[in-house]
């Protein structure tokens, strides 16, 4: 059967009318959006035209290669959409090379493997339970079984990375790639420290900054530019843009990551995806983005404070950055026991490894939460005292159901004054 003709009389019908179950649990979503304290680090909320553009015709387009070399034609508006996406990400970060094509962080660090590896080359990176990413090498993922990999931790006494080990371990395996940048690590990462190491073993040095390109674009954390060779991230955390991926390089190895995205790794690009990056790239280069992510740390400080206050044991003593790593061993709560009471408290965060942990990854010892969302609604320091009292109630009634309805009720009060950014106001 052929589609009826659409036109003024006859309008194409609407998601809720093709689709009511799939409209009603979006619709669902954007309420939990709205009425929780979302606390889970790498999440965000992406701008109204952020999402604009992401669900746009783009999706339709194929354009395999790169503006002014593609293997499709009809690409007069791609280009252009990809050529601003690069040039303001170049201009944001200070970078001689942007490929804006990875579909998310994982992939981009892929293509970081297949341009400066064989299967079996030794490679380094943080390891999973100190705060690592799985893609740095941990041995569940491609990343571990089809490299050699050395995983590097943080010291015991203090839960910083280890640089004697890094330095050790790169001296005694030389790795083709040296992997820096984490997942769930409270602190600034020195860049600089690795790139002496790499240099003392000709290695490459990747900064992963996939949690925080945002701070990074503001000036917030230390940037990586000139100093790593490449530099991978995400554009969803707090870089505030659509779910997808990116990659920054110094020239020499421009030619290099393009290849390795393209065709090494993948087909065609997610136009839709690249021209909503290209939005965030623009947003980001606003004095608005700089103030929003040097607030993300200053709430995380004040977080982190007000939580010590209440007796929480935080892993470092504290943070330098969005995100907040809390051992829960002093309060006698399991992580996992701990995140599900906060979740049906309207606190939304994941239960984490601490370094060291003595428990098991999927029933651990710390929580993980961060305050790029909360920080989006437009949220300051005395949100983030009553969030410390609130977290401290929970974990400790954590059995009390009526202490986390109270409590869930009192979140959806104060959210009503803090409408978060890209979700539509709609009736009830
Ligand atoms: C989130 C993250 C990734 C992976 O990103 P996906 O988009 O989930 O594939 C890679 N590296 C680090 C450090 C991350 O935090």
């Amino acid at each position: 059967m052929s589609q009826p003709a659409t036109n003024s009389r006859n309008p194409e019908p609407t998601l809720a009318q093709v689709d009511p179950e799939i409209d009603a649990l979006i619709r669902q979503e954007e309420r939990r959006e709205f009425e929780k304290l979302r606390l889970i680090p790498s999440e965000n909320y992406a701008s109204r035209a952020v999402i604009e553009a992401t669900g746009s015709v783009l999706t339709n387009k194929y354009s395999e290669g790169y503006a002014g070399k593609r293997y499709y034609e009809g690409q007069q508006a791609i280009d252009g959409i990809e050529s601003l996406a690069i040039d303001r990400l170049k201009a944001l970060f200070g970078a001689d090379h942007a490929n804006v094509q990875p579909y998310s962080g994982s992939p981009a660090n892929l293509a970081v493997y297949l341009a400066f590896c064989s299967p079996g080359d030794p490679i380094m990176g943080l390891g999973l339970p100190a705060g690592g990413h799985l893609t740095h090498g941990w041995k569940v993922s491609i990343t571990g079984k089809y490299f050699e990999s050395h995983a590097y931790g943080v010291r015991k006494d203090d839960h910083r990375i280890d640089f004697d080990e890094v330095r050790r371990l790169a001296k005694e395996h030389r790795p083709k790639v040296i992997w820096c940048g984490t997942t769930a690590y409270p602190r600034v990462v020195d860049f600089a420290r690795f790139r002496e190491i790499a240099d003392e073993v000709d290695a490459i040095l990747c900064a992963d900054i996939a949690h925080i390109s945002g701070l990074v674009a503001a000036g917030a954390h230390p940037s990586p530019v000139g100093i790593a060779d490449v530099i991978t991230s995400t554009t969803h955390k707090t870089l505030r843009g659509p779910r997808g991926g990116m990659i920054l390089c110094k020239q020499e190895h421009a030619k290099a990551m393009d290849r390795a995205v393209f065709p090494g790794l993948q087909g065609g690009p997610h136009n839709h995806t690249t021209a909503a990056i290209a939005v965030a790239a623009k947003e980001a280069s606003t004095p608005e983005f700089k103030a929003y992510a040097h607030q993300i740390v200053a709430n995380a400080k004040e977080l982190a404070q007000a939580l010590s206050e209440k007796g929480f044991s935080l892993v470092t003593g504290g943070t330098d950055n969005h995100l907040i790593l809390v051992d829960l061993t002093p309060k006698g709560v399991p992580g996992k026991v701990a995140a599900q009471a906060l979740d049906r408290a309207g606190i939304v965060c994941n239960y984490n490894s601490i370094p060291f942990d003595p428990r098991k990854p999927f029933d651990p010892s710390g929580l993980r939460i961060g305050t790029p969302a909360i920080t989006s609604r437009g949220m300051g320091p005395s949100e983030m005292k009553r969030l410390a009292g609130w977290m401290d109630d929970v974990v400790t009634h954590h059995e009390d159901e009526t202490v986390l309805a109270r409590i869930a009720g009192e979140i959806t009060e104060l959210c009503q004054d803090f409408a978060p950014p890209g979700i539509p106001i709609r009736d009830a």
